[in-house]
């Protein structure tokens, strides 16, 4: 049975900038959670940080200590993939790639209740194509495409994968109200809605960098300024990941096969090359 009266315990895989932003929200609203990641490190980092988030919300007199304290003690973090079997849902935000979704959704099949759904994160790969790694159950696997921080930005693409059920969009819809969030429902088309259109506000900046010959934060300021954006294409790309933004944009190339316009810029390719990934990093197209 699904239905959001039959999720207790949300498992989230992956605990780097989205699984942090997840799971802190869903312990924040009542549910106990499981994060599971291969790197021990970035568990306790996650951990740290969510609390420390917790603890700020409580000083600004925004949260209650004691409810501050239950959030905390709903996060259980693990290094064993086995303790996502008692999961009621499970969201996969592990790193962009499409072959490990894939390896990551038929392992957690083989673990969990009959009754669980399995959402993923993906910003861009195809709900249907990692739906297809279960052996009995794609109709159990739906997107859920939070947005970066996802403990704070209130959109939720919810994606119905060729095989979605009804029942399983309908439970992911009514728990991203429950957290709070805004849900819109999509289609499984490349990158979704958000993503897509963002495409060009990246794409076409880093163009213009080359081509004009213009710095990030000229461009950036121009974009806040003049543009009446909350934040310009470089300060975004810092904050996301310049290696996820990369990932996401060749993956949207390849599904309109290699569109010019979605091609990926060397730029990037440079940087994650070097290494500079932006914020999680300290240095990107700005130093932090
Ligand atoms: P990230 O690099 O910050 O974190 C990824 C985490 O996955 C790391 O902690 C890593 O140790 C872990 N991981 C790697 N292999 C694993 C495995 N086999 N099992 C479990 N954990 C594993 O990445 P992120 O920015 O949090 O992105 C995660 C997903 O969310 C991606 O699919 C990305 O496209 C999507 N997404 C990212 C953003 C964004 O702004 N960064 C926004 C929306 C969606």
């Amino acid at each position: 049975m699904t239905g959001l009266e039959n999720i207790k315990i949300i498992g989230v895989i992956g605990s780097g900038t989205m699984g942090s932003g997840i799971v802190s929200a869903c312990a924040l609203k009542g549910f106990k959670v499981i994060v599971y990641d291969i790197n021990d490190d970035a568990l306790m980092k996650s951990k740290k940080n969510i609390v420390s988030g917790y603890n700020k919300l409580v000083e600004k007199g925004k949260l209650d200590r004691s409810d501050a304290s239950t959030a905390e003690n709903n996060i259980l973090c693990v290094t064993d993939f086995a303790e996502l079997a008692a999961c009621d849902l499970v969201i996969e935000a592990a790193i962009e790639n499409i072959d490990l979704k894939k390896q990551l959704f038929s392992r957690i099949e083989e673990i969990t209740k009959e009754s669980a759904i399995f959402a993923t994160n993906t910003s861009s790969f195809s709900v249907t194509a990692i739906s297809t790694a279960l052996k009995n159950n794609r109709g159990r696997v739906v997107g859920m495409h939070f947005f970066n921080p996802a403990n704070i930005m209130k959109l939720v693409e919810v994606v119905k994968g060729e095989f979605t059920t009804d029942d399983v969009l309908n439970t992911v819809t009514a728990l991203a109200v429950k957290l709070g969030k805004v849900p819109v429902t999509c289609s499984d088309t490349p990158a979704f809605i958000v993503n897509r259109v963002a495409r060009a506000f990246y794409g076409e900046s880093l163009k213009i960098m080359g081509e004009e010959n213009l710095t990030a934060d000229v461009i950036d300021r121009i974009m806040k300024e003049e543009g009446g954006f909350a934040m310009g294409p470089f300060e975004l790309m810092d904050l996301i990941g310049i290696d996820v933004n990369l990932s996401v944009t060749k993956s949207v190339y390849e599904a309109f096969f290699y569109d010019q316009k979605y091609k990926p810029s060397p730029i990037q390719q440079k940087m994650v090359e070097s290494g500079l990934l932006g914020r999680k990093t300290k240095q990107g197209f700005y130093k932090y």
